[in-house]
This record gives C-alpha cells, sequence and structure tokens, in this order.
C-alpha cells in the first residue's frame, strides 16, 4: 500500500498540508510530496480538493482460507419474548445494502420456538432467505445451544459476512463463535461497507482510543467476516413487497445435553423506555445549567410523552444517569423528533442522533455547530423557549380536551 501523487493534477494548494498530523507530507517546487513519517492514515486524500492524491491498495493475499467458497450475508436474528428486537431490522436494512453491492444473497438466521408471527413481519423488508431453526428450548437465548448451533450452520452455509447486534446478548455469543471459527470479529461497528477495490473486502468502522479516532477495519485472512452492529447506528428499511425463502430446520435438542441451564429470568425493573426505542427524546446539555433547572427539560419531555437523555457534560454534572447518555460513548439513538436544549452538537454528541428523523434544537449561540445538523433551529435562551413551549403545550391540550 502506498500514497501516490499525481503531478499534472496537483495545484500546490496546501489543503494537504493542513490536515496531516504526522508531518507526512510537504510541497516541493509546487507539488505534493509524501515524507518518511507518512502513517498512510488517507487524511490528505479525503482533503485534496483536486483528487490528486490516491492511496494504492495492493491486492491482499489471502492465507489458510479459500475465500471463494464463502458467500452471502448473514444477520442473526435475536429475540426476546418471542419479539425480534430492533436492532435486526436495521442490520437488515445495512446488510441489504451490502449484499446489493455484492450480489450476493441476504439471510437472516433466527433460532426461536415461537416466532411465526415475527417471521411474517421480518419477510417485509427485503430478505432474500430466513434460515429458521426452531425447537421449545430455544424459546430464550442460551448461549451454548446459540454458539454450537450457529457455528455448525456458518460451517455448513459459509457466509462471507456475519453481522450480529452488538447487545449484551450479542457480546456473549459472537466473541465465542468467532474463536471456533478462527476468524476475526470487530466489535461494536458504528458503520459498515465494501471496499470493492479489495476483493469486495468487509469495512468495519469502530471508535477507538476511547473515541477520540474511527479506525476502519478490514479481515482479509479469514472467513467470515464478524461484526458486531451497535444498535441505533442504522435505519430501518422500508418495507417492500418481496418474499422471502424461508428454510425451517425442526430440531430435536435433549435437555440433558445441555451443560448451562436458565433456572429463572428475573426482569429488571425498568421505569424508562431503552432510549435506542424511544421516538421522541428532549435532550439536555451543559446550556441548562444546574440540576434545578434541570426540571424544565423533564417537564417538556412528560408534555410531549417523550424519554429525557443529555450530552456527556449533562452526565458528569451528575444532572442525569449515564445510562440516559447520548452520542459516541453513550447510547446512539433514532427517534421521530430529538430536541436538544443547550447542547452545542460537538461530534461525539452528532454520531449518536444522525438517525433521528427530525432534529429541534434550542441554543442561544447562533453559530452552535448543532444548527448545521438540526432541521428546525430556535436561536434563543431556552430557559424561555423550552418554558414556552410547554406552556403552548398545555394551551393545545386544553383545547383538545374541550373540543371532545
Ligand atoms: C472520547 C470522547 C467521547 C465523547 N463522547 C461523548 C458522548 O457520547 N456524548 C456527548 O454528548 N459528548 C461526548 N463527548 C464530549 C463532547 O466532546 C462535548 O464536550 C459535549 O458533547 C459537550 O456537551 P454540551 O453540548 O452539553 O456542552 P457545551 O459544549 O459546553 O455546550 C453547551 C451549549 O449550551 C448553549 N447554551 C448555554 N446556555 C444556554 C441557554 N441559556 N440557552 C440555550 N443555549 C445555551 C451554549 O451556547 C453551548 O452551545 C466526548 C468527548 C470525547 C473526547
Amino acid at each position: 500500500m502506498g500514497i501516490k501523487i499525481n503531478k499534472d493534477l496537483c495545484t500546490g494548494c496546501q489543503s494537504c498540508l493542513s490536515v496531516c498530523n504526522y508531518g507526512g507530507i510537504t510541497i516541493i517546487n509546487n507539488v505534493a510530496a509524501i515524507t518518511d513519517e507518512c502513517t498512510l492514515c488517507g487524511a490528505c486524500v479525503e482533503a485534496c480538493p483536486v483528487g490528486a492524491i490516491e492511496i494504492e491498495m495492493e491486492e491482499i493475499a489471502t492465507e489458510g482460507v479459500d475465500v471463494s467458497q464463502y458467500r452471502g450475508v448473514w444477520i442473526i436474528g435475536e429475540h426476546y419474548n418471542n419479539k425480534i428486537q430492533n436492532v435486526v431490522y436495521q442490520m437488515v436494512g445495512k446488510g441489504r445494502e451490502l449484499a446489493d453491492k455484492l450480489q450476493v444473497n441476504l439471510t437472516v438466521v433466527l433460532l426461536g420456538s415461537k416466532l411465526e408471527e415475527e417471521l411474517k413481519e421480518l419477510s417485509q423488508y427485503g430478505v432474500d432467505e430466513i434460515i429458521y431453526v426452531k425447537s421449545p428450548i430455544l424459546k430464550d437465548y442460551c448461549t451454548e445451544l446459540y454458539v454450537n448451533i450457529l457455528t455448525d450452520l456458518i460451517n455448513k452455509h459459509k457466509p462471507e459476512i456475519v453481522l450480529i447486534g452488538a447487545t449484551p446478548i450479542g457480546r456473549d455469543f459472537a466473541p465465542r463463535i468467532s474463536k471456533r471459527l478462527n476468524t476475526g470479529l470487530t466489535a461494536d461497528c458504528t458503520g459498515l461497507d465494501i471496499d470493492t477495490k479489495t476483493r469486495n473486502l468487509l469495512l468495519q468502522t469502530r471508535p477507538t482510543w476511547g473515541g477520540r479516532i474511527m479506525a476502519t477495519i478490514r479481515t482479509p485472512h479469514s472467513r467470515p467476516q464478524m461484526s458486531t452492529v451497535r444498535p441505533g447506528m442504522f435505519k430501518i428499511p422500508e418495507k417492500i413487497e418481496k418474499q422471502p425463502q424461508i428454510k425451517k430446520i425442526e430440531m430435536d435438542i435433549n435437555e440433558k445435553d445441555i451443560i448451562t441451564k436458565i433456572v429463572k429470568i428475573i426482569k429488571k425493573e425498568k421505569k424508562q423506555i431503552n432510549l435506542e426505542d424511544a421516538e421522541i427524546i428532549v435532550a439536555g446539555g451543559r446550556g441548562v445549567g444546574s440540576k434545578e433547572n434541570w426540571k424544565i427539560i423533564e417537564e417538556l419531555a412528560k408534555k410531549l410523552n417523550a424519554e429525557v437523555a443529555g450530552s456527556r457534560v449533562a452526565v458528569e454534572l451528575g444532572w442525569i444517569d449515564q445510562d440516559r447518555q447520548v452520542g459516541q460513548t453513550g447510547k446512539s439513538v433514532a427517534p421521530k423528533l430529538y430536541i436538544a436544549c443547550g447542547i452545542s452538537g460537538a461530534i461525539q454528541h452528532r454520531v449518536g442522533i444522525q438517525c433521528s428523523d427530525i432534529i429541534v434544537a434550542i441554543n442561544k449561540d447562533p453559530n452552535a455547530a448543532i444548527f448545521e445538523m438540526a432541521h428546525y433551529g430556535i436561536v434563543g435562551d431556552l430557559h424561555k423557549v423550552v418554558p414556552a413551549l410547554i406552556e403552548e403545550l398545555k394551551r393545545l391540550k386544553s383545547e383538545e380536551e374541550l373540543k371532545k
């Protein structure tokens, strides 16, 4: 791999110099030149306004595994209480895109006992095939069974890509399977794409170094390419008319053969909806000013039947619990409406709200970065704007009640 400068195109504008943190590029005789310090990070390629810089990718030799034997994109369908989790639908949208680029089938694999109704729903999202492994014992998640059954299925069908939700359950079984298959696993991906330049490798992007940089990881030497996918990163696709092929495998599993047994499932008491599933979110940041002031964020949320969330600063100041933090090191959300109050819109916050349908930002600084991505922006003091919104909502509600 190396960097090539097209001397005919280069104008010596120095845009590449300002983005290189390593002194890896210089200008000689008004033309860019690569130095020994270059780390091949690619920042200059993106910065060049005339496309004069190019990274040359080598064909990567794969050792040991015959990659041509592997075909297709698989999604492992997690469910709870016989309900397929949202992250599965989100992965279906992204998986369809990857499968189309590779011109292969998109398959969802489900292990369960009473998923017939859910199969009907899942069938409407553009999947080519559903493999449904059915047994009464698969009603609830069991590490051992998931690992054994999925490893066998992957060995038999040889998909080239396997996507799993980065949920507590997915994080439990995915690494065990990747170990058994002797393949790589990129955990907690926030972006996925296909690199057509290097034999259709999966580009798996995830935050690293505590979220300071985004790393794109490839798994060239082994198959399948396995990733866990962060919930809330991708949109649930539109329903389409396309019936998938359903392969049902009835499994006769003897309970005695399983070492671990689920004795009891104790549900955690939960007053709030998961942020990832919320339809409306009212979020506050440092601009709210104090814990006392935080009450107006909660009041607005109550009026809208919304969930409350916060920026990392709001969490650090103790105004809201850590599990309500939105952003790169918090939750990625995809509500219909996200109202950001007194949040500046740092990149680490924005990355967590990019899948929201409508973003409304309230900020007193007209130049706040949040306005760059907001659909509606209110420039003003949130301590005046939020109470005014609450009053308006109250007025609308009483008008509605009068009409009844
Ligand atoms: C590795 C790493 C990971 C991170 N992960 C996350 C993450 O997951 N989530 C996250 O949120 N951040 C994260 N951060 C922090 C992020 O960089 C920002 O520091 C943080 O998002 C800022 O929070 P804020 O917008 O509440 O505060 P500030 O940036 O201080 O912004 C406050 C805003 O409120 C406005 N304001 C002030 N008073 C009022 C008022 N009366 N009315 C209206 N507006 C007002 C100001 O104009 C300002 O824009 C991370 C940082 C790092 C380095």
